[in-house]
């Protein structure tokens, strides 16, 4: 079996002596592990920065990270760091597989996939021989989805979103409460001009790794992103999201607004909702107001389409709530009739009373409203921006686990194998291959590279029992006992720990389902 100069040199860890075999030139190495191929100097890294040339040798330079249980930590069971918290260098003592997960961050990469993974690692858990194969992927099919919590009006679906003015993406399907993008991907890493690909790949890296990104939406609005910060639009900070659209509103509130009011009219985008005419209305036998809002009713009490999308009232165009009022049927409506306007967060309100030719007159707005709209204000959660990496582990990344890959994606289907990133937990899409969705708070920090072709690098690693690891053709010989991963790759800096996240399980757990049954990760 033929092994790539990374693996060769890796193999050596840091204070690998003598010349490589492809070492010519005054001691320029190649790096083959990815096509680039970059001719290394000494003390000169590649193209990525992820590998290096140090004293003749081909070094995966960024430190290799363990991840163990905080709960462990916490009770002291193995002190197996020199110094606590996270990041802290590995003291070169061994450690038990159970204790330390090896992630795929600064694990290397192979390529061209044929041959095992960067690493793949014994360890035995609760009397269960686990096996992880764990490497860094190189993933050209990626994504990045992000939500963004506010009822603000980003811009039109399907709008192209750009980057330092290149095409990274566009709005997708808004969700409850939150404005969405669907960014990256393998049409602008390869189908556009070189620039958007590599400002695609670098703006992917940046939120992956917790960055904040400058974006721009064609027709809409510009933004800052960061995941777990609040989104800012068109330079103000988003504070609130939403309770509910603005028939939930007034269905939530509905109780709390009788015998101090008259009407609520709760201003929203998508569905602005009016108390006398809403089912929660009539339950408390109120009595109609005649106030007509403009727009398409769907049901009694919920309106859509009642102004133009914007970043004014409830994700709405408008600044003067009364300019959704439609018509005040001189019929119903009487002088003195107490009206609530609020949006979908209680960040605009004002409230009205008709005067004696039924026009609506701004007032200062009573005590026993305000808290109702306070309240409103209250349950609305902080608002931030999330992003989920979403990659597929395509057929050379498998090769690198298994001979066959194709059982590879059986197993992580039938739930034999657990996939993480970085020791998080990943979703699984259904259907075919093994398409993965991560939450990138759920990752250590800077778990994310890239390399120029372009692609982002990311950490895989795949968790199954021993048996079944050799059942779907597994590189067997290739599995190596935590102390010699720790072995290989060198003491000291060259080894870093951190706790897993308290969110994520822990993915040495051996999995609760025995070879040929169904059971959940
Ligand atoms: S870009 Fe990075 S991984 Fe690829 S060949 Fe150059 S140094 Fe190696």
């Amino acid at each position: 079996m033929s092994t790539t100069q990374a693996e060769k040199t890796e193999a050596r860890g840091k204070d690998a002596g003598g010349k490589n075999a492809d070492n010519k030139d005054g001691g320029i190495v190649v790096c083959d592990a990815c096509p680039v191929l970059c001719r290394i100097r000494p003390g000169k890294t590649g193209a990525c920065d992820r590998y290096g040339n140090v004293d003749n040798a081909l070094v995966r330079m960024d430190p290799f990270l363990l991840a163990r249980q905080a709960a462990e930590r916490e009770a002291e069971m193995v002190p197996f760091l020199a110094t606590e918290g996270a990041g802290a260098e590995w003291d070169g003592s061994l450690v038990q597989g159970a204790e330390a997960f090896v992630t795929g961050i600064g694990a290397g990469t192979t390529y061209p996939d044929y041959k095992p993974a960067p690493f793949i690692v014994s360890s035995k858990v609760e009397g269960v021989d686990m096996v992880t194969v764990v490497t860094e992927g190189i993933f050209s099919y990626c994504g990045v989805k992000v939500k963004i919590d506010t009822d603000r009006h980003l811009g039109p679906e399907q709008a192209a979103v750009r980057c330092q003015g290149e095409q990274v993406g566009h709005v997708t399907t808004a969700e409850y409460g939150s404005q969405m993008l669907a960014l990256g991907g393998v049409r602008h890493l390869t189908g556009g001009s070189k620039k958007e690909g590599n400002v695609t790949c670098q703006m992917m890296l940046d939120l992956c790794n917790k960055q904040a990104v400058d974006l721009t939406i064609d027709g809409g609005a510009e933004l800052t992103i960061q995941a777990g910060r609040a989104p800012i639009i068109n330079g103000v900070k988003e504070e609130r999201m939403r309770v509910g659209c603005g028939s939930a509103t007034i269905g939530i509130f509905a109780q709390q607004w009788i015998g101090h009011v008259d009407e609520v009219i709760v201003v929203d985008d998508h569905i602005t909702g009016v108390l006398t005419e809403h089912q929660a209305g009539k339950f408390l036998d109120m009595k109609p107001s005649g106030i007509r809002v403009r727009g398409r009713r769907s049901t009694p009490g919920r309106y859509f389409q009642v102004a133009e999308p914007g970043t004014g009232w409830g994700g709405t165009n408008i600044s003067d709530p009364l300019s959704i009022i439609d018509k005040i049927d001189p019929k119903t409506a009487w002088p003195g009739l107490r009206l609530l306007m609020v949006s979908t967060t209680g960040e605009h309100a004002a409230w009205f009373e008709l005067d004696d030719d039924l026009k609506p007159q701004e007032a200062e707005m009573p005590a026993a409203v305000k808290v109702v709209v306070d309240r409103i204000g209250e349950n609305c959660e902080p608002a931030l921006s999330s992003v989920l990496f979403m990659a597929g582990a395509g057929g050379s990344l498998r090769a690198g686990a298994t001979e066959n890959p194709v059982r590879l994606t059986r197993s992580v289907k039938d739930a034999l194998t657990r996939v993480t990133a970085g020791g998080a937990k990943a979703y699984v899409w259904p259907g075919g291959g093994i398409t993965i969705m991560v939450d990138v708070l759920d990752m250590p920090d800077n778990a994310f590279g890239y390399v120029p072709t372009p692609a982002i690098v990311g950490p895989i690693e795949f968790t199954m029992p021993h048996e079944v690891y050799a059942e779907l053709g597994g590189h067997m010989k290739s599995v190596q006992s935590l102390a010699d991963v720790v072995k290989t790759r060198g003491a000291g800096e060259r080894i870093r720990v951190t706790d897993l996240k308290a969110e994520n399980p822990w993915p040495l757990s051996p999995l609760n389902k025995l070879p040929g049954k169904k059971a959940g990760l």
